[in-house]
Parts: structure tokens; C-alpha cells; sequence
């Protein structure tokens, strides 16, 4: 059995074909949804973050604005900025892009983003509303794999789900939207007892530890769905050449570039899942896209004045 490639890439297009609409009866109406992304100091791979986020709001044509104050900047300095992009009206969206440096207090900066342009959905009123089931602006990679879930007509109701990982980002909405959508949701964690029996009950598997190709094919029942959240960069050539054993092609490109991007899962459950997203070109590029579907949700609520009252849990 080969499993059917659930690709990220062509469910992205297809959100931007409908975000596309969207943004252009916006703009027929005079608004034009804007994000505002905050990149404090040099991180080298957060700077290729935010780069494809803000190509992705100019590909969709929304406005974005790009803030990059120095790796130097105090709390205080940074929520002053962020509290004047709350203030702004042509900011709809506010990100600010993690890690920050260990000088600032993160949860202080992320905490006085505006929830009504908290487009990230790490503030503790929308990450309350997602547990209340009254959600509105939804962490970003959990509302992308529900999105691929669905449109790939994967059945979520009555069905076990695992989720592996309980971070604030991934693991805990992931549970929470998958149990909302009426799964019966397993949280697996570093202490989790015996992970592969508990995986293997399940029919959808979200795999999100950062932890490389570590869910191997004994973790997974014939037939099931595996989502793969983890990105990690590899570059021990040994380790590359047990992952990538039956893939000689993605060896080869290791080899050439030394080092190569693998999932949390193993690339050989392919061989036993029912249904799979490779990582990369999965679930990242969904990411994006629910920025970018968030970034247009809070401008149509900002500017309809029911910025509280949106109530459910697709875009
Ligand atoms: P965190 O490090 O915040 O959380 C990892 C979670 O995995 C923790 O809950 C941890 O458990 C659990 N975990 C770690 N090791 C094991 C193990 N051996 N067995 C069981 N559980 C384990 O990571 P994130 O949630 O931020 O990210 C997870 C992965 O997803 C990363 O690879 C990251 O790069 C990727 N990611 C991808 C995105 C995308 O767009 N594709 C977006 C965001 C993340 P415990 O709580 O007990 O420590």
C-alpha cells in the first residue's frame, strides 16, 4: 500500500484562489487588509519567515508593512511599538515573529497584541475563545492542517485522533480544533507511556515534536491519515542515510546541498499510512496561507464592527 500524498502546495493555490476573491470584493469596498510583521534583529532563518510571508501578502495583494527594529530593543521599546500598530487603521494583522531576543519578555509583547489583529492567535483572549468554542482568530499550522483535512474529505467525526506535542503553537489548538470538529483527541507528550500503541489506535495522527522521522512506520495503523507538522533541518550524513534508505533521490540532493529539511515522520510511512503530508511542501505552506486568511478575516470583522462576534471555527 502507498499512501495518497495529501499536498500542501496545491491546497494553498486553492485557498488563494478564494482569498484572491475575497480580497478583491474588499478592496471594491474601499479596504484593503494590511499585515504588519515584526522581525527584531538577525535571526537568518526567521528573516526567510517573515520574507515569504510579506512575498505572500504582496502575491494576494495585501499591504504589508515590514518593522525590523534592532536586536538591542527593550520590552518596553517593543510593546511601544506594537501598541502603535494596534492604534493604526491601516494595520489589520500584527505579527510578531519568535523567537525574540532573551532580553525581551516575550509573553508581555505577544500578550498586548490587539486580539482583534492578533492574526497569529497566540493571545490568551483568542487561545480562551478557541477553548470556549467561540473561536476567532486561530493559531495559524493547526487551522492549516484542519483546512487540509477537510478539503481532502479526510473524516474527522467519531474518528481517534493523536496528536503528538502539547505546544501553546501547535499541539494544544491542534487538539483543541480536532476535538471541536468532534474527534475523540489524544494528547501525546515526552512523558506519554507507551507512544506507539497510543498512535497506532489512532485514525489521524499529528505528528509536531520537532524530533526527525522519529514516528516510524510501527507508530501508524494501516490505513491512517498522518499529518506532518515537524521541519527539521538534517545534516549528519549518517543519520540522512538510515531516513532516507529507501529514497535515493533525496539522499543524493543531501549529499549535494549537506543537509536536507525531514518531518517528524518517517519518510517509510508511506508505505503503511492511508493518507500523508510529506514534509517539506505539506503543512508549511498552509501556514502561510491562514495568515493570510487570518490577515483578511480581521480586516472584514475590524471593518464590519463584529471584530467579537465571528463564531466559527473554517475561515
Ligand atoms: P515545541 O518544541 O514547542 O513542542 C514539542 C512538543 O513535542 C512538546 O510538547 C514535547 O513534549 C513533544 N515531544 C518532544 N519530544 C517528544 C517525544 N520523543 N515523544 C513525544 N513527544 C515529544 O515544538 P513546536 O510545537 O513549536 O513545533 C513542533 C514541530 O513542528 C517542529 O518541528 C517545528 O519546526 C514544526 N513546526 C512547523 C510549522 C509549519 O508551518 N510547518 C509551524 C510550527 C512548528 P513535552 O511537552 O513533554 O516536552
Amino acid at each position: 500500500m502507498t499512501a495518497r500524498i495529501l499536498n500542501g502546495n496545491l491546497i494553498r493555490e486553492e485557498i488563494y484562489v478564494e482569498l484572491r476573491e475575497e480580497i478583491g470584493a474588499l478592496k471594491a469596498a474601499g479596504i484593503t487588509p494590511g499585515l504588519a510583521a515584526v522581525l527584531v534583529g538577525d535571526n537568518a532563518a526567521s528573516k526567510v519567515y517573515v520574507n515569504s510571508k510579506v512575498a505572500a501578502c504582496e502575491s494576494l495583494g495585501i499591504r504589508s508593512f515590514f518593522l525590523t527594529p534592532p536586536a538591542a530593543i527593550t520590552t518596553q521599546e517593543l510593546l511601544a511599538l506594537v501598541r502603535d500598530l494596534n492604534q493604526r487603521d491601516d494595520v489589520d494583522g500584527v505579527l510578531v515573529q519568535l523567537p525574540l531576543p532573551p532580553q525581551v519578555d516575550a509573553k508581555q509583547i505577544l500578550d498586548a497584541v490587539d486580539p482583534s489583529k492578533d492574526v497569529d492567535g497566540f493571545n490568551p483572549i483568542n487561545v480562551g475563545r478557541l477553548v470556549a468554542g467561540r473561536p476567532n482568530l486561530v493559531a495559524c499550522t493547526p487551522l492549516g492542517v484542519m483546512e487540509i483535512l477537510r478539503r481532502s474529505k479526510i473524516p474527522i467525526e467519531g474518528a481517534e485522533a493523536a496528536v503528538i506535542g502539547r505546544s501553546d503553537i501547535v499541539g494544544k489548538p491542534m487538539a483543541l480544533l480536532l476535538l471541536h470538529a468532534n474527534a475523540t483527541v489524544t494528547i501525546c507528550h515526552s512523558k506519554t507511556r507507551d507512544l506507539p500503541a497510543t498512535a497506532r489506535r489512532a485514525d489521524i495522527v499529528v505528528a509536531a515534536m520537532g524530533r526527525p522521522a522519529m514516528i516510524t512506520a510501527d507508530y501508524i495503523r494501516p490505513g491512517a491519515t498522518v499529518i506532518d507538522v515537524g521541519t527539521n533541518r538534517i545534516t549528519d550524513a549518517a543519520q540522512a542515510e538510515r531516513i532516507f534508505a529507501k529514497f535515493p533521490e533525496r539522499l543524493a540532493k543531501f549529499r549535494e546541498k549537506g543537509s536536507a529539511l525531514v518531518g517528524d515522520v518517517h519518510p517509510d510511512v508511506v508505505e503503511v499510512a492511508g493518507a500523508l503530508t510529506p514534509s517539506p511542501g505539506g503543512v508549511g505552506p498552509l501556514t502561510i496561507a491562514m495568515l493570510m486568511s487570518n490577515t483578511v478575516k480581521a480586516a472584514r470583522m475590524r471593518h464590519s464592527g463584529r471584530a467579537a462576534g465571528a463564531a466559527t471555527v473554517r475561515r
